[in-house]
Formats: C-alpha cells, sequence, structure tokens
C-alpha cells in the first residue's frame, strides 16, 4: 500500500515583524528589504518546494519554519511531497546510507537494479505536479529522494534548484557509487546548495554550487519558551517519562498559550527515569546515520555511574516507517544486552499524530536534559544542536559536517575527535555532568552562537539571496 497521496503541505503566512523581538529591527529589515526585492523580481512566478515527506526530519522541519516568513513577504511558495510506495522508501534510505558513507547500504547492482523503480516513482509524481506548476516556476527539489524529478521539471521549462541537506560522507568510498547513481539527475539542476561544503563530489559540470546552513524558528513550538514558571519536569512526568504524578496538567506554553491537556503517551523502554536524574539526551530519528547503539554504549560503558545520570534516546513514533520499526528494533537489541545497566537508559518514541504536541514534547525534553549528545556519522546539519544550544543546553556532538561550524569546542559544547570515539563521548558527559558551572557557561555561549547565526531570519536571507540570482 502506498502511503496516503501526498498532499500539499499548507502554508501559513508569517509577518518578518514576530522574530523582530528576537533579532532585532536592523536584520528583520535586511530581510525584509530583501525579499521585497526578491517578489519584484518574481513577478508573480510561485516557488516551489519538493520534499520527501511533511513530518518527519529536519527538511519538514527546516521548511515549516521558513516557508511562512517567505510568504508572509509576498512571495508565492507552495510545498508539495513525495506520493510513494514503501519499496520506494527503502530504496533511498539504502541510498542514503550510502550517501553518508556509513555502510555498505545497497551494492552498486542493487542500486542498479533499484533505478527503473526510482525512475518509475519520480515521473509518476512529476507528471502530477508540472500540470499545476507554470514554465516559469523555480522549483527547489529536496534530497535524493525527489532528485529524479529534476529532468521533467526542467523539460517542462521550470528553473531548478537541488538542495542537499545530507552532510559530508564517513567513507568517501562508500558515498561514491550513491553520487555516481544521482549524477544523471543532479547535473540537470541548474544549482545545487548543500548545508555545508565538501558535501559534492567534485564534477565536471558548470553547476552553480551554493552552502546555505539551515536554522531554528523561536516561535515554533519546538523551540517557543514554557510558559514562566512552567517546569518542564511536569510535562515529563505527566508522559510517563520520569517519576512524577502521571497524567497531571503538564502547564503552559508562553505565546501559543497552549494547554497540552492530554500529554502525548510515549512509547518507552527502560520505565520512567527517577525525578531528580540529570538527563542525557539525544533526539532523533531512528536512523543508522544517527548511530543510537553507539550513543547507548558509550553511555553505559563510560559514563561514571555514581553520577546518577539517565540516557533517554528519543525519537518519533516508528508505527508505519518499516526502516525506522527496524532501526528501533536494533537499538532496544543493544538495551536489553546491557542488563542491570540498562536501567538508566530509556527509549522513547514520541507520537506524532499531533505534530504541534509532538513538537513541545521534544521542547520540554530538551528544556530538562542536562546534556545534549547528538552523535551522527554524517550530518549536512544537526538541527537537534541548534535546538539544544538555544535552549541553553550543553551539547556534546560528532566532529562532522555542519556540526563543525555550529559547534565551538570547548566554548559552545564539546565535539568528539572522531565520531565513533565512545569513551571519549562518555568523557565529555561525565565532565559536563561533574562541572555544572562549565555546563552552563557552555549553555550560554551555545546560546548566544545561535542567535547570532542560526536563527529563521539567517537561512531567510540566505534563500532569498539565491532566488535573487535564479529569478534573473
Ligand atoms: N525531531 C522531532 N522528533 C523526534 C526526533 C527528531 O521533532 O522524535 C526533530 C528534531 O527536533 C529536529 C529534526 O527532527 O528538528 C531533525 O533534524 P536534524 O537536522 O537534527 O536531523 P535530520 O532528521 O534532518 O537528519
Amino acid at each position: 500500500a502506498r502511503t496516503p497521496a501526498a498532499p500539499e503541505v499548507e502554508l501559513p503566512a508569517t509577518p518578518l515583524e514576530w522574530i523582530e523581538p528576537f533579532v532585532g529591527s536592523e536584520r528583520t529589515e535586511t530581510v525584509r528589504d530583501t525579499l521585497h526585492g526578491v517578489r519584484d523580481l518574481l513577478d508573480g512566478r510561485t516557488v516551489w518546494h519538493i520534499s520527501d515527506n511533511p513530518v518527519r526530519g529536519g527538511v519538514a522541519e527546516l521548511l515549516r519554519a521558513d516557508l511562512p516568513y517567505l510568504a508572509g513577504e509576498g512571495i508565492s511558495t507552495r510545498w508539495t511531497t513525495l506520493d510513494a510506495p514503501p519499496e520506494f522508501r527503502a530504496f533511498t534510505k539504502s541510498l542514503y546510507y550510502r550517501l553518508c558513507g556509513v555502510a555498505p547500504g545497497a551494492d552498486t547492482a542493487d542500486l542498479e537494479r533499484g533505478r527503473r523503480m526510482y525512475e518509475r516513482i519520480c515521473a509518476e509524481n512529476a507528471a502530477r505536479l508540472v500540470p499545476a506548476m507554470d514554465r516559469r516556476s523555480i522549483v527547489v527539489v529536496h534530497d535524493h529522494q525527489t532528485a529524479g524529478l529534476i529532468p521533467h521539471l526542467r523539460a517542462a521549462g521550470c528553473t531548478v534548484l537541488w538542495r542537499a541537506h545530507i552532510g559530508t560522507p564517513l567513507q568517501e568510498d562508500l558515498a561514491a557509487r550513491g553520487w555516481d547513481f544521482l549524477h544523471r539527475y543532479i547535473s540537470c539542476a541548474h544549482c545545487h546548495i548543500t548545508s555545508c561544503a565538501g558535501v559534492l563530489p567534485a564534477g565536471p559540470e558548470p553547476v552553480d554550487r551554493r552552502v546555505l546552513q539551515p536554522s531554528i524558528d523561536p516561535l515554533s513550538p519546538k523551540n517557543i519558551p514554557l510558559h514562566p514558571g512552567t517546569d518542564p519536569s511536569r510535562l515529563l512526568a505527566a508522559a510517563g517519562l520520569i517519576e512524577g504524578e502521571r497524567g497531571a496538567p503538564p502547564g503552559r506554553y508562553a505565546l501559543t498559550d497552549l494547554l497540552v491537556r492530554r500529554p502525548a503517551h510515549v512509547v518507552r523502554d527502560g520505565g520512567p527515569a527517577p525525578a531528580g536524574a540529570p538527563l542525557v539526551t539525544q533526539v532523533s530519528r531512528w536512523d543508522r546515520v544517527k548511530d543510537i547503539p553507539g550513543v547507548i554504549r558509550g553511555f553505559a560503558e563510560y559514563v561514571d555511574p555514581a553520577l546518577d545520570a539517565h540516557l533517554l534516546l528519543v525519537g518519533p513514533e516508528t508505527r508505519g516507517d518499516r526502516q525506522a520499526e527496524r532501526v528501533f528494533a536494533e537499538c532496544r537489541q543493544v538495551w536489553a544486552g546491557l542488563g542491570r545497566r540498562g536501567r538508566r537508559v530509556h527509549l522513547v518514541q514520541v507520537p506524532t499524530a499531533n505534530p504541534s504536541e509532538h513538537a513541545l514534547t521534544v521542547n520540554a525534553i530538551q528544556r530538562r536534559s542536562a546534556v545534549v549528545i547528538q552523535k551522527s556519522l554524517a550530518e549536512g546539519f544537526g538541527l537537534t544542536v541548534s535546538e539544544a544550544a538555544w535552549k541553553g543546553r550543553p551539547v556534546v556532538a560528532a566532529p562532522v559536517g555542519g556540526i563543525r561550524e555550529q559547534v565551538e569546542h570547548g566554548t559552545t559544547g564539546l565535539l568528539l575527535s572522531d565520531p565513533r570515539d565512545l569513551r571519549g563521548l562518555g568523557e565529555a558527559v561525565n565532565r559536563l555532568l561533574s562541572d555544572r558551572g562549565y555546563a552552563e557557561e557552555l549553555g550560554r555561549n551555545g546560546h548566544r552562537r545561535v542567535l547570532r547565526r542560526f536563527l529563521t531570519d539567517s537561512s531567510v536571507l540566505g534563500f532569498a539571496r539565491v532566488l535573487l540570482d535564479a529569478a534573473q
């Protein structure tokens, strides 16, 4: 069965003034002026975005955050997602692992065997979408799943920008086959945009290349401040993640003034953490690139039990997502093998049926964490790293892709010497848990760095500048 026909994502128009209290009038004016320049140049042309899905992962988070501000300044903006069967998702997942250079994934023969199916699904989606576009449209095609649409969009006369959110690969030789597979599609685009340098292999095509760093929205349910006086522990207790009064009203959130009456019922292994325990958290999709088993092992083997910390591995509900179910089962197996040490480790699936409630639950978990980990093996840009830093949390992260730009080692967080360094992970966590003053200082500096460089206005401005060129 196919996933339900992928609908267009409804985009509200958000006035730019809303972020002015965070970023100030000068920055807001710069973005507004640039967007108005783009609007005039576009002269009614629509900017389309096509991505894999409307809810899961950083691309959905970023588009949901940025696009309403473009719409809010009068730029005709539409976002649609793929209609694809499970075998397409399985194929693009193994292609993704290949591009990240983290696992053999599919061998080349498998990639070639999958090509016909990949091209068929992309052609079907193009046939559905192209009639709704006009040939003056600018289309931003996100990541490898949608790259196969590029030749169709070009043939229809659109200007096509391919935006890759993938990171620099862990092992280049593994990634090379994945790039060989994609080459014939992405070489048709007018421009390639990546989140950090060094992602794309050197190629002979004269395709324009840009680097655009993603950002986070301080006003999204993921990042808004809690209502003054609301303790995130209450929400975690109400959701059954830490000991406390289960089912008690968790409190209010500022700005949306949303009262979460029925906290997300989480699926978790490992029971609730003790009420006062320091929490060490990684929030990520259930994906091998996030190396969740490595986080579990590093924590169990190297974090000092005397510090009484508990590890929370937080991800979305896996139901209906076979690849995620498989990775979750792998993580659960590693957890089960820990024996008694597993009592300090908790696997958490947060329901996704209500996106705002999901985001608010993750927001509270991040705020309640003493340390936030992001031990990815490859990453274009880790939104979770910026989300944690924005909330003043110290971060321990792998030195990969865009994360190297996001975290200033020793100033805003701690970078491992190698993404596979489990001992280093444990030592960094021990250091932050035992020196609270240092941890707080890193958190404060991290917040300032996000404010300076990684809030919505920065990525909207960067994208507006790309559009200025594309619309010429
Ligand atoms: N996320 C979430 N719920 C989860 C796991 C992740 O809302 O259970 C969000 C996370 O907060 C972040 C995004 O998904 O906003 C992940 O983006 P990131 O750049 O860290 O990684 P990606 O998923 O794009 O590889």
